[in-house]
C-alpha cells in the first residue's frame, strides 16, 4: 500500500535578515515585499487606483488572508520610503476623483494612530519598554512569566490554537501579520499565557518587516493592559475571533495545512478535535486553558487601536462630514499614478 502522506513539517524559522531580503517569497504571503520608494509608490497606486480597494477599506480591513484587505503600506512607512503625508495627499485626490466615504476617512484615521503612538512615546519615554508600561501599574493577579516553557509554544507556532499558530507561522514566513492577527496573538500571550508582554514585543521586533518601536511597543502595552487604554480588562477570545474573522477557516488552513481536514468549529475550538486525529497530523494539543475558560468570562471581542476603539469610532462617525451628507461617488477615471501627489 502507498505510504501515508507525511504531515507538514513545522515552518523553519527565518532570520530577520532573510525576511528583509525577501525570505522565501512564499506565495501565501499577504504581500511580496520589495524595498524602496518605487515599490512603495507602486503599492499605493495598486491599492488606491488600479484595484480601487480604498472605497471598501472599512469593511475589509479586518481581513486576514490576501493582499487586498488593507493597504500593506506599513513596511514602507516604517522605513521612511513613503511618508504619511504622501498617503494623505493621495487619499485626498482619491476622494476628489473617485469617492469620499467612511473608508477613505478610516485610512487616514489609522494613520492618526501611527502619529498618536509617536507623540505618546515622546511623553512616555522609557516607560513604554517597562513591564508596567506607561500605566505604571501591574495587575498583581497575572503571571507576567518570562519562562520559555510558557511562551515558547507561542514563538514556535505550536500553541495548539490554530488561529494563533497560523498567525505566528505567517509572521515567521513572511515578516507580516494582519492587524487582527497581531491583536489576537498579543492578547493570547499576555492574557491567556500570562507571559511578560515584552517577550512578544521583542519577537515582533525581530521579525516584522514593518517594525516601528512606537507602533509596536505602544500597541503591545495597549493590548496587554498597561498602556493608555481607557477600557480596562481588554481581552480577545480566540474561539470567538476565529469564528468572526475566519469563519470558514480559510486563513488557518492556508498557513497550517496539517489541520486542513478539521471543521471550522474544530479549528476555532481545538478542544473539540479528536485527539487521535490531531496526533496523526502531528498538531499539538492546546498548550493552555484559555483565560475565559479559567474564569468563565463571557466577553472577548476586544477592540484595540486599529479597530478604532469604541470611543474613537464614535468620534470618527461624528467628526467627519461627508459631502452631501452621504457618500459622494464619481465614475472611476483611468488609473493614475501617485507620483503627482504632494510629498
Ligand atoms: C501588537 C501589535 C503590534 C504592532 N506593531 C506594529 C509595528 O511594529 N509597526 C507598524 O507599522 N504597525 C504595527 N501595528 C499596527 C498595525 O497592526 C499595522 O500597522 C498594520 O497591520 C499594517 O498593515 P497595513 O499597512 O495594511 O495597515 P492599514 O490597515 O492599511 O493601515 C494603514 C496604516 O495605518 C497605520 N496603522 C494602522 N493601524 C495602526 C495601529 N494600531 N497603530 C499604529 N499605526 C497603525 C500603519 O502605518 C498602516 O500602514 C501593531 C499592532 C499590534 C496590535
Amino acid at each position: 500500500p502507498a505510504a501515508p502522506a507525511a504531515p507538514a513539517a513545522p515552518a523553519p524559522a527565518l532570520s530577520a535578515r532573510q525576511v528583509e531580503c525577501g525570505g522565501l517569497r512564499d506565495p501565501r504571503c499577504a504581500i511580496q515585499l520589495f524595498g524602496g520608494e518605487t515599490a512603495a509608490l507602486a503599492r499605493l497606486r495598486l491599492y488606491l487606483w488600479d484595484e480601487d480597494r480604498l472605497r471598501e477599506y472599512k469593511q475589509t480591513r479586518n481581513g486576514m488572508a490576501g493582499q487586498g484587505f488593507s493597504s500593506k503600506l506599513s513596511p514602507w512607512l516604517a522605513v521612511g520610503a513613503l511618508s504619511p503625508r504622501q498617503v494623505a495627499a493621495e487619499v485626498a485626490r482619491y476622494e476628489r476623483e473617485r469617492v469620499a466615504n467612511e473608508s477613505t476617512y478610516w485610512l487616514l484615521f489609522e494613520l492618526l494612530w501611527r502619529d498618536y503612538f509617536r507623540f505618546a512615546c515622546i511623553g512616555w519615554g522609557s516607560d513604554v519598554f517597562r513591564l508596567a508600561g506607561p500605566k505604571r501599574a501591574l495587575d498583581p493577579g497575572r503571571g507576567w512569566s518570562r519562562d520559555p516553557a510558557v511562551w515558547g509554544p507561542w514563538t514556535r507556532a505550536q500553541t495548539g490554537y490554530p488561529l494563533v499558530d497560523a498567525c505566528m507561522r505567517e509572521l515567521t514566513q513572511s515578516g507580516f501579520m494582519s492587524n487582527r492577527g497581531r491583536q489576537n496573538v498579543a492578547s493570547f500571550l499576555a492574557r491567556d499565557l500570562e507571559a511578560d508582554w515584552r517577550v512578544g514585543a521583542e519577537w515582533f521586533e525581530s521579525l516584522l518587516a514593518d517594525h516601528d518601536p512606537c507602533s509596536n511597543y505602544g500597541n503591545w502595552t495597549y493590548v496587554a493592559g498597561v498602556g493608555a487604554d481607557p477600557r480596562e480588562d481588554r481581552y480577545f477570545s480566540i474561539p470567538k475571533q476565529a469564528r468572526n474573522y475566519d469563519g470558514h477557516g480559510t486563513f488557518m488552513r492556508l498557513w497550517l495545512p496539517e489541520v486542513a481536514g478539521f471543521s471550522p468549529e474544530q479549528l476555532a475550538r481545538p478542544q473539540s478535535m479528536d485527539p487521535g486525529a490531531r496526533a496523526a497530523r502531528r498538531y499539538p494539543a492546546p498548550c493552555c486553558v484559555l483565560l475565559m475558560d479559567r474564569t468563565g468570562r463571557k466577553r472577548g471581542g476586544g477592540r484595540a487601536p486599529a479597530a478604532g476603539g469604541a470611543r474613537a469610532g464614535r468620534r470618527a462617525g461624528r467628526g467627519r462630514t461627508f459631502r452631501g451628507g452621504s457618500e459622494t461617488t464619481q465614475a472611476a477615471p483611468a488609473p493614475a499614478g501617485p507620483a503627482a501627489a504632494a510629498a
